[in-house]
């Protein structure tokens, strides 16, 4: 298997020439568009990994359905679905509904920017910041890595560049939305996207989802099975932002990018999958990734269609 990832990462690698690092947070600019890295975890806990896997990167929008699963925990099912709905919206991540439209919850995805903004305040907590404590212990613990941290030179860029998601927080609060201080909000929000991980990290949360919320090696509970369901299949519509049903016809298995250049993918009852290539294609996912992802799926027969 080791020996498979290396040649496939080998083989990609180039490809990510034809993608373009994220520019508008400046600080992403500087990652280097030439890594390629992949790590696997199968639920019995065996790793096989390759290439730059042992980066550290921001998870941007792979996130969010972390974010998702807290706001499950917290709040249960019918409170999270009666805010926010789960149609595909089939639009980029920061694509602003028409504000001519009224602006209902089911118009809203968990998976993209204004459901997810929205999500970050249905957390649990007294305020913003105990919020986001709460987001990155839960994180940590997913990831069985307590070293996880936000990286703090990207949170500044995304808050200094965030314009358009604080448009976004303007037309959920003018909609009858948002109840809270839009700032403190975005706050939380970006430092949720800007928490430093690994493909590694990747992989063992993306592992947890696959085993339906039983943890990779000793099958422990970490989180009830029927939340795990609900993410996988919202991941499965679109994780991929408006590129997920080519997603699904290419590579076949829940997943969900970020603009930072990560992947996680959940092979269900198989393994998780942790990417990471930071040259993106048009609609923002890693180009070098997806077809690296491509073929792995082809070799190994991941896809669940
Ligand atoms: N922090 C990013 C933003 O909100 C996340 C985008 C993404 O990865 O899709 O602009």
């Amino acid at each position: 298997m080791k020996a498979l990832l290396e040649q496939l990462v080998e083989e990609n690698r180039p490809f990510a020439r034809q993608g373009r690092v994220a520019d508008y947070i400046p600080e992403l600019s500087k990652a280097d568009p030439r890594e390629l890295g992949i790590c696997l975890l199968s639920q019995d806990g065996e790793e096989q990994a390759a290439g730059d896997f042992q980066r550290v990167f921001t998870m941007q929008s792979i996130v969010k359905p972390i974010l998702l699963l807290l706001a499950l925990l917290d709040n249960g099912e019918e409170a999270v679905r009666a805010q926010i709905g789960v149609e595909a919206t089939g639009k980029p991540f920061d694509a602003i509904n028409d504000a001519e439209q009224e602006l209902l919850s089911e118009h809203l995805n968990p998976m993209v920017n204004m459901g997810a903004i929205l999500l970050s305040t249905r957390i649990r907590g007294e305020n913003s910041a105990e919020r986001f404590r709460r987001l990155l212990d839960f994180t940590r613990q997913l990831a069985d890595n307590p070293d996880l941290a936000v990286i703090q030179a990207v949170y500044e860029s995304e808050k200094k560049n965030g314009s358009r998601n604080r448009a976004m927080a303007y037309l959920l609060k003018s909609h009858g939305l948002l109840c809270e201080e839009v700032e403190d909000v975005l706050d939380c929000y970006f430092q949720a996207c800007s928490i430093g991980v690994s493909c590694r990290d990747l992989a063992r949360i993306g592992c947890l989802f696959a085993s339906h919320g039983r943890a990779p090696g000793s099958g422990k509970p970490v989180f009830p099975e029927r939340y795990a369901r609900y993410v996988n299949a919202i991941l499965m519509t679109c994780g991929m932002y408006d590129g997920s049903g080519d997603f699904a016809v290419k590579v076949g298995l829940p997943a969900k990018s970020g603009v930072g250049g990560g992947i996680m993918a959940v092979c269900p009852g198989r393994m998780g999958i942790g990417i990471y290539s930071p040259a993106l294609d048009v609609k923002g996912n890693s180009l070098a990734g997806i077809r690296l992802l491509e073929q792995l799926s082809h070799r190994l027969g991941l896809s669940v269609f």
